[in-house]
């Protein structure tokens, strides 16, 4: 869409100067007013000499990518926003409001080859990796979309499109940029990368100098059912991700998320709780559980409730701290995909 203009969104303050022949502190001053202040028009960027202002407008353009679609649930006070990349790809992100709190949902794939059997973003497809700036920038659009004060501190997490340790560099250069402090200037702890546990991308994580948070998503500990949810677990079994995760806690001491999204019948059992205290054990563990987002393909059932905290219940008796997320984000179709799913329902219906 935009040519061979140079997109700023996914460039360091320096990367900036260098790219543009710039000094160093005018490289800062454009990243300042993208990321820290949000504005992404050239001619507002009034601390810019007039010429300079000129050159931008012909050479650059801040970001290429645009919202097409959005859906709100006041009930939940979330947003769910679909972007259009500049090659046409669409992916989405979601805006979640707790009290005074902001969580940011990114996508780090268009599409995802994972194939996770209750996902919908597996059934589009993988399509391509998304490169740092149109990480980043799903979260300086959401930000103003959903006219977040800049004062605010969002929260972070890598759950929305995708596997982030198959696209391992551009995630690692958009935490960069987000936490960057002359920039939105994120917290580590503040951000969470989901994984379904590639294991050289938690060795790598490891190595990682920063306290950003590592969450596996689990689903099943044994391996012959977490393979039909989960099958990446065939390339990497349950016995090497917890070799990882055991090197993981070594290295880094910090706390392992894992999450567990319950379906009825299938991994909501007194025996799926049994196997399950036996992987995190030893392991400094924090387990979110989701309640399963029904899509309309796939024939699993969500968990009842009430099944739900008995699970719970289970792990907190053998001490282990638990998240039990909200139900029902169907009314914005907030798993995984299924904006995108319902966006290209809709252009089918036009055409
Ligand atoms: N690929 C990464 C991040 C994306 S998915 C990962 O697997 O962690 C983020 C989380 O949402 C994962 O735990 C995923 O299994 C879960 N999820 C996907 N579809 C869901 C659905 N329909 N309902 C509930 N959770 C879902």
């Amino acid at each position: 869409m935009n040519g061979r203009r140079l997109c700023l969104m996914g460039l360091m303050p320096e990367q900036i100067a260098a790219d543009l022949a710039l000094k160093p502190y005018q490289g800062r001053q454009i990243f300042q007013w993208i990321h820290r202040k949000g504005v992404f028009d050239f001619e507002s960027m009034t601390n810019l000499a007039k010429p300079l202002r000129e050159r931008l407008k012909e050479q650059c353009v801040v970001q290429d990518m645009r919202i097409i679609r959005t859906q709100t649930s006041e009930a939940l006070g979330a947003m769910k926003v679909l972007f259009e990349l500049h090659d046409g790809e669409r992916i989405e992100s979601v805006l979640l409001r707790d009290g005074g709190r902001v969580t940011l949902c990114l996508s780090s794939q268009a599409g995802c080859p994972l194939n996770c059997a209750f996902c919908a973003t597996g059934l589009g497809g993988f399509r391509r990796n998304l490169d740092p700036g149109e990480i980043v920038g799903q979260a300086l659009l959401l930000l103003s979309a959903g006219e977040v004060p800049r004062e605010v501190s969002p929260n972070v997490v890598y759950m929305g499109m995708g596997e982030p340790f198959l696209n391992y560099d551009a995630v690692v250069a958009s935490i960069h940029l987000l936490m960057h402090p002359e920039g939105l200037c994120v917290g580590a702890r503040r951000i969470t990368v989901s994984t379904v546990g590639v294991v050289d991308g938690i060795a790598r994580f490891a190595n990682e100098d920063w306290q950003v948070r590592l969450s596996i998503s689990l689903h099943a500990a044994n391996d012959e059912l977490r393979s039909r949810l989960v099958p990446h677990n065939r390339a990497n079994g349950l016995a090497q991700l917890r070799n990882a995760l055991r090197d993981y806690g070594a290295k880094t001491g910090r706390q392992i998320t894992f999450e567990w999204t319950l379906l009825d019948g299938v991994n909501d059992t007194a025996g799926d709780l049994r196997e399950m205290l036996v992987f995190l054990k030893g392991l400094k563990a924090f387990v979110n559980l989701i309640p399963w987002n029904p899509v309309p393909e796939l024939s699993f059932r969500a968990s009842s409730r009430a099944n739900c905290i008995a699970f719970q219940q289970g792990l907190e008796q053998a001490g282990i701290k638990t998240t039990l997320r909200r139900e029902n984000g169907g009314d914005i179709a907030a798993a995984c995909g299924q904006l995108r799913a319902l966006q290209e329902e809709d252009l089918k219906s036009e055409i």
